[in-house]
């Protein structure tokens, strides 16, 4: 075995927390590092495409980019931000040789970016620090870089890790510098000053100097491990992947082991690169480059592509489990196919059956129903998230209440628990210990930085972080981030408190009117407005007691030839509680479901029908009664 450094190539990961100017930072790179044709557009944002991650402030999906300086090729690796990605997360980064962890000189590292740089360095990636941001006004380089060191004396798996390079950047303006002192802010007006400064080519330099160069081996027989798959309309399934061994050809036969030691051979009919934000196609790929292939649709993420002679796999990729499930069914709604593009089962299954061959992470499978599957994942944004890619693909469908994935562990009942970190203002301490503590989190730590600033850390099984997120997020207005890991599985924790009500259930088909609705609110807290479309059996409010009533939100009011006392205009309707998909998903019961349409979502009884919901539940109960009897 011959062993070559390919000093032409870099590979890099880089791990940022939302809003510390990745996106602008590979825009600066890439605007520098002059791939741009005269005929493209330089748009700006150029890596975070997916309007959804803007939404939720995560990063999705991976992507790759690949830029030039001084004859070498930089690829820079996107990874997600968020330990429910976990899977993708250690796919993406057996594609770097080291990593580039972007922080802002103001907030410094955040939690979120700690999973990733932890398993970055595990991975044994060489680190590079960029503190971003400089010009801010209250930019504390020093503070950041101590708070950065911290964490990686945490993290470190080698010491040459705890080494690592400093650069400060100011990605807006395009500037990196070694020095916070070097940095002179451009004059007003001035734009961009790339050029005085030495734009971002200290980044540069940096990356050439200090992330190793693919040592690699070109004689030996093709090796590719394929970590990610997208689609193209002409071109179908694309898939990318690091070549680790040998070169890829187009058009070469090769064979394709699968994770169950399955071997198809096939022909590869296309090989691309990375260039710019672009793919281009190219003979051949030889090992320590990225690549992206075609004309393989069997292929499968943690597949090796290898020599048809030599077929030898690499070794598969560690897949953390799922933790929590929940189904999804085709809309049995009486509104079914009103403003969905995709309805059928067949539509439904296809296209979650298509998301497992992207996301390895996932799960899905049939279930007694042709009409129902059962999905799990890595927590509930995962779900949420793929609820919410789907719907704007134009599906429709209903979705039951996420529940956690047991285990029996020498016959006893085990279940997942994280380790939740917080970092919000003191003045929401008390919301989080409260509402927390009844969903069985147990405090670990807590720490004041003594301007207000606090981090709550927390141990907490999963079932008690369902809905959480998204409650943290409206109670503390946007105040605080949380983030979580799992820490293994734990004996089941006990009972949580129940602390839902029964609900408004609309009694009849119709639209809502303010009269009926002025009927229901006396009852509770209603979800709707007048003029919406409700049908029977839909939850339409929250009773202000235990048990589900049937209310009639569409009753009119009398035609009756007395005038209107003045009580009676004087009623006003308060205003509805409208809810996210997450505190929605949160909310419902085992008996509920979450009806899902590209312009909207509903909340459901299972069974719609009043009486038959009613003798159902009556039924329950005697059988109950007759358990605790016998
Ligand atoms: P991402 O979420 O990590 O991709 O972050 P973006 O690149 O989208 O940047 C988030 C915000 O920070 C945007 O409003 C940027 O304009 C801003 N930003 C990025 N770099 C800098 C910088 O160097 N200085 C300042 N003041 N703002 C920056």
């Amino acid at each position: 075995m011959q062993h070559t450094q390919r000093e032409d190539i870099r590979n890099i990961a880089i791990i940022a927390h939302v809003d510390h100017g990745k996106t602008t930072l590979v825009d600066g790179l890439l605007k520098q590092s002059k791939v741009f044709a005269a005929h493209q557009q330089v748009g700006n944002l150029i890596m975070d495409s997916n309007d959804l991650e803007r939404e939720k402030g995560i990063t999705i999906l991976a992507k790759n980019i690949a830029v030039m300086y001084g004859g070498v090729k930089i690829n820079i690796i996107d990874t997600p931000g968020h330990a429910d990605f976990s899977g993708e997360v250690e796919r993406v980064l057996t594609m770097a040789d080291g990593c580039l962890l972007l922080v802002d000189a103001v907030d410094g590292p955040m939690p979120q970016t700690t999973f990733v740089l932890r398993k970055a360095l595990s991975f044994g990636l060489k680190p590079i620090v960029v503190i971003n941001k400089l010009d801010r006004a209250n930019a504390r380089p020093a503070d950041v870089l101590r708070m950065t060191q911290d964490l990686f004396l945490d993290l470190a798996t080698h010491e040459d890790q705890l080494d690592f390079p400093v650069l400060y950047a100011v990605a807006k303006q395009g500037i990196a510098v070694t020095d916070p002192s070097l940095y002179i802010a451009p004059q007003a007006g001035a734009e961009n000053h790339q050029g005085d400064a030495g734009g971002l080519a200290p980044l540069f330099e940096a990356i050439v100097k200090h992330v190793p160069p693919p040592m690699v081996d070109l004689e030996s027989p093709l090796q590719v491990l394929i970590t990610s798959l997208g689609y193209d309309n002409y071109q179908g399934k694309i898939a990318v992947g690091r070549v680790m061994r040998g070169t890829l050809r187009a058009g070469e036969q090769v064979a394709v082991l699968g994770r169950e030691g399955t071997v198809v051979r096939t022909r590869v009919t296309g090989v691309f690169t990375f260039q710019g934000l672009d793919r281009v196609q190219v003979e051949s790929v030889a090992a320590g480059d990225i690549t992206a292939l075609i004309g393989l649709p069997d292929l499968t993420i943690g597949d090796t592509v290898a020599s048809v002679d030599q077929p030898e796999a690499l070794p598969a990729i560690a897949i953390e489990e799922p933790t929590v499930r929940m189904s999804f069914g085709v809309n049995t709604s009486p509104y079914a196919g009103r403003d969905g593009q995709w309805v059928t089962s067949r539509h439904l299954r296809e296209r979650l059956y298509r998301e497992i061959e992207r996301d390895i992470a996932l799960r899905v499978s049939d279930s007694t129903s042709a009409d129902v599957f059962q999905v799990s994942g890595r927590g509930e944004l995962h779900l949420a998230i793929l609820i919410e890619t789907m719907r704007r693909e134009g599906y429709e469908f209903q979705v039951s209440r996420p529940e956690v994935i047991t285990r029996t562990v020498d016959g006893k009942v085990h279940e997942p628990v994280e380790h939740l970190v917080i970092d919000t203002r003191e003045e929401y301490i008390g919301y989080c210990t409260e509402s927390l503590s009844r969903r069985l989190g147990q405090m670990v730590n807590m720490h004041n930085d003594g301007s207000g600033n606090v981090r709550l850390e927390f141990a907490i099984p999963t079932r008690g972080l369902i809905g959480f997120r998204s409650a943290f997020l409206t109670a503390t207005r946007g105040n605080g981030t949380l983030s979580s890991l799992l820490l293994g599985y734990e004996p089941w924790y006990g009972a949580m408190e129940a602390d839902r009500n029964g609900v408004l259930v609309a009694s009849e088909d119709g639209v809502s009117l303010s009269f009926g609705l002025t009927k229901a609110q006396e009852r509770g807290n209603l979800f709707i407005e007048p003029g919406v479309p409700v049908y029977e059996g839909m939850i339409v409010g929250l009773n202000a007691r235990d048990a589900d009533i049937a209310v009639n939100v569409c009753r009119e009011k009398q035609q009756t030839n007395m005038r209107q006392s003045t009580a009676d205009i004087a009623i006003k309707l308060v205003t509805p509680t409208k809810m996210s998909l997450e505190q929605a998903l949160d909310f419902i019961g085992t008996d509920e479901l979450v009806e899902v349409t590209p312009n909207t979502f509903r909340l459901r009884k299972r069974i719609l029908n009043n009486d038959e919901r009613v003798k159902q539940s009556r039924r329950a109960s005697q059988a109950q009664m007759q358990a605790v009897e016998a």
